[in-house]
């Protein structure tokens, strides 16, 4: 309900920005016109003019046309295309930082190239991120020459490239790339140790290109830089002794065969794990600075009572091998994670593997908020306006397509299955007799796997790359997104007349379909328009509505003839998933088609509702990891581009004397002189004369204070005079940077630890949050505690060796 008074609310700005963007686009074509005379030089003289009055600070606003006209004829020249109004409304609406859609065929890529091109001009640089690397390295080649005919550098950032070629990518105007690179680069720079390690150069602008698979279906897919964590064995073994002396009275099982302490559990495993020096005399599992090691024991109980030894996996030349459930065959090579698997081969004596630790993550959702402006386009985005707008406050503008679409598009919801898979063979046998080119669309790997089989148990033959011209044997393609490149020239040829194609959604996106193949002439493409275009068959509805238009959308491109149809049936996923009352099926009566359309219509609301509920849940749990990162690594990058970190030094120095102050020698409660003396010998390498306090503890503990900092300070100078302010600077400036990354990446374990402890709490929903975010900042306190700590004891032991 909500979702579709929202969706109503949505129209009328969208529409009255439109009317907005015609006006200007009228006013482009007119001033395009006087840039036909320009001589190629002159058009890049234009273009530098333009430049220096954007880097003057001139308003982006106050030059589009200007731009935008100029780059016009730059594509007219360089490419032969001339963008049509379509597409400046497409690039206008990209410019004020929405997301276009605009349906596929109808020229995306070079609408981009005027909103880059204007933007690129503030000198911020501009990331293009594209599906894939195939599409990153074609578009940028596309459209290289009309960047050129404006003195427009592009880069491309692919995934084999050294930090060098990549900064020379990142120094370019604009640089093309797959979204997942960008995002790595800026995780691996946040590591870096000098800024002229770094690649980016910032993030002004990016475009986004088929921006839903993005930002909303990959969205939360976590992104994340792993590294050695080295020999944790031991750890592992000393758990696993504590847990192997458990009786039943100490743990339980649920239902799910999940496993939990009890309350005389926690105790005992707590005082094994004081024993084995795992857990601090006077700190115990429930607290919240146990979590890591609580979930680890929680790991080798289910290592000890849920998994069974030749049931769940075996034991084979001294390793822990899993076994699959279903079929009972081991599967070498596959680990559990988050170390099940170490828990296990603790408890079968085993070797214990070496683990890897997340260094730092991200997702698409959090890395592309950092831009300061961002837009995407795509064929289908007015189904997910609300996501767009909830997550990342972007409006969605419909640009209408450059000619009407004439498509005309169908559904059909068979009884069963089988009634569904004999409608589709039906389907492209008869099309397939008149040489109509078909695209099926399968929601999955599986699903395309299973088509082709049926297919292929038809008498069909499964083939490469079609030949260029007619097909006249029962043969089709299957493409699933593993081979960009290839499934590209596959996609490309798709519609030759008599051309078969299984698809997943991912696969060949980005490619046009052309009726007739890829350099068809115009006899073969009129045949097949007289076949009626491309027919489109989907398999089955997808969870979303989007999926299925942006099937529908391979055919009727850019005013081309096509239909298309979706097959499903009442035993489909889509609708036993969704729990809404389907009738009862009647063999190969297929349901009426208004009921029909009211049922699949109301199974995708609520997995779109479901859907949006969970993305949204998770962001607020990543936004607040995200912002303890970006609290941590905006101070590394200070540290890293600041000049001074002996004064930074002296703060958390003073900071962490302040600690010890609090908790030992506090003003208002008793002291506690050993706890103190140790801790000041064991911080600050420094033995100082302490003596109970007075009848005025306030004032000496002020004093205490002042004669701690004092002496540290002292400390401090010696070895600035020994080493030289500058190397101790650097060393310091170092220390600083890997004592960050490596405090962080414990921190990122540790909640991802309380992220599902949170989950197994069993909490009220809107509890959850709050319970997370209050102790996720427990978390980080001491986190933030820990470096000034451990930074401060490492800086007074900093020595330098005499070179012997
Ligand atoms: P989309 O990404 O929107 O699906 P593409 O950018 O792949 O579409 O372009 C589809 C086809 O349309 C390409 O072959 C391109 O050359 C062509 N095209 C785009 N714009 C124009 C134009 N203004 N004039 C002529 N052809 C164009
Ligand atoms: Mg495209």
């Amino acid at each position: 309900m909500i979702l579709r008074l929202a969706r109503r609310a949505l129209g009328f700005p969208a529409r009255r920005k439109l009317t907005q963007y015609e006006a200007t686009a009228r006013r482009i074509l007119t001033s395009d016109a006087s840039c036909r005379q320009f001589t190629d030089a002159a058009l890049r003289e234009r273009a530098g003019e333009l430049r220096r009055r954007a880097q003057a600070g001139i308003a982006l606003d106050d030059i589009k046309v200007d731009v935008f006209a100029l780059v016009r004829e730059a594509a007219r020249r360089a490419l032969g295309e001339h963008p049509v109004p379509a597409q400046l409304i497409g690039a206008l609406a990209l410019h004020d930082g929405h997301i276009a859609e605009m349906k596929t065929g109808e020229g995306k890529t070079l609408a981009a190239t005027l909103v880059c091109a204007l933007n690129a001009l503030s000198g911020h640089g501009v990331h293009v991120a594209t599906p894939n690397d195939y599409l990153a390295e074609r578009d940028a080649n596309w459209m290289r020459p009309v960047y050129d005919l404006l003195g427009l550098s592009v880069g491309v950032v692919t995934q084999e490239m050294d930090d060098d070629v990549r900064r020379e990518a990142y120094r370019c105007d604009i640089t093309y790339g797959i979204a997942s690179e960008f995002s790595f680069d800026y995780l691996r720079d946040n590591m870096k140790f000098t800024t002229a390690e770094t690649v980016q150069r910032g993030h002004g602008f990016a475009l986004i290109d088929e921006v839903d698979a993005v930002l909303i279906d990959e969205a939360t897919m976590p992104l994340a830089l792993f590294g050695p964590l080295g020999d944790h064995s031991g750890f592992y073994r000393a758990i696993d002794m504590v847990i192997a002396t458990l009786q039943p009275a100490h743990y339980d099982i649920d239902h799910r065969r999940r496993v939990a302490l009890t309350e005389t559990g926690y105790s005992e495993v707590d005082r094994g794990l004081r024993q084995r020096g795992l857990l601090k005399a006077d700190t115990t599992l429930h607290e919240i600075a146990s979590i890591s090691l609580l979930h680890h024991v929680v790991q080798a109980l289910r290592a000890h009572v849920v998994l069974a030894r030749d049931r769940d996996y075996v034991v084979q030349d001294g390793q822990v091998t899993i076994v699959d459930t279903l079929t009972g065959r081991p599967m070498p090579g596959r680990r559990y994670d988050e170390g099940l698997h170490q828990a296990l081969e603790a408890k079968e004596g085993c070797a214990i593997g070496e683990e890897t630790r997340t260094l730092a993550a991200t997702t698409f959702q959090t890395y592309f908020r950092r831009y300061a402006k961002l837009a995407g386009m795509t064929g289908t985005a007015i189904t997910d306006a609300v996501e767009y707008r909830d997550v990342y406050s972007l409006d969605v503008v419909a640009v209408p397509t450059h000619r009407p679409l004439i498509r005309v598009d169908e559904s059909a919801l068979h009884a069963t299955a089988a009634d569904k898979r004999a409608a589709i063979l039906r389907e492209v046998e008869s099309a397939h007799a008149r040489r109509q080119p078909v695209l099926i669309g399968a929601p999955s790997i599986e699903r395309s796997e299973a088509l082709a089989a049926l297919l292929e148990a038809n008498g069909w033959r499964q083939s490469g790359a079609p030949p260029n011209g007619e097909i006249s044997e029962k043969t089709f393609a299957l493409l699933n997104a593993k081979h960009h490149a290839r499934e590209a020239h596959i996609i490309a040829s798709a519609g030759a007349p008599g051309a078969v194609t299984i698809a997943t959604a991912m696969a060949g996106r980005g490619t046009d379909i052309r009726l007739g193949g890829e350099h068809a002439d115009d006899v073969t493409r009129a045949r097949v328009i007289a076949a009626g275009g491309l027919l489109v068959i989907g398999s089955t509805h997808h969870e979303q509505e989007r999926p299925d238009r942006q099937l529908r959308g391979r055919a009727g491109r850019q005013g081309d003839p096509g239909r298309s149809i979706f097959h499903a049936s009442l035993e489909d996923e889509f609708l036993t998933t969704a729990a809404v009352r389907a009738p009862s099926p009647v063999q190969n009566t297929p349901v009426a088609t208004s009921v029909a359309k009211r049922l699949i219509r109301t199974a995708q609301r609520r997995h779109e509702t479901r859907n949006i509920d969970r993305r949204l849940g998770l962001l607020r749990f990543d936004a607040i990891i995200q912002h303890q990162y970006d609290t941590l690594y905006d101070m590394r990058r200070d540290i890293r581009d600041g000049d001074n970190p002996l004064f930074l030094a002296q703060r958390l120095r003073r900071e962490a004397v302040d600690d010890l102050i609090a908790r030992f020698a506090p003003p208002d409660a008793p002291w506690d002189i050993d706890g103190l003396d140790h801790a000041i010998r064991s911080i600050l390498t420094l033995a100082v004369d302490l003596s109970p306090p007075s009848a005025q503890r306030t004032i000496d503990s002020e004093n205490l204070k002042q004669t701690i900092y004092a002496m540290a300070d002292r400390w401090m100078e010696g070895k600035v005079a020994s080493i030289g302010e500058a190397l101790l600077g650097d060393i310091l400036r170092r220390l600083m940077m890997a004592l960050i990354d490596q405090l962080w990446s414990e921190q990122f374990e540790r909640l991802e630890h309380l992220k599902r402890q949170i989950g197994d709490r069993r909490l009220p929903p809107h509890k959850v949050v709050a319970e997370f975010q209050h102790e996720a900042f427990d978390l980080f306190e001491r986190t933030v505690m820990d470096f000034r700590h451990d930074l401060t004891a490492h800086a007074m032991r900093v020595g330098i060796k005499a070179s012997s």
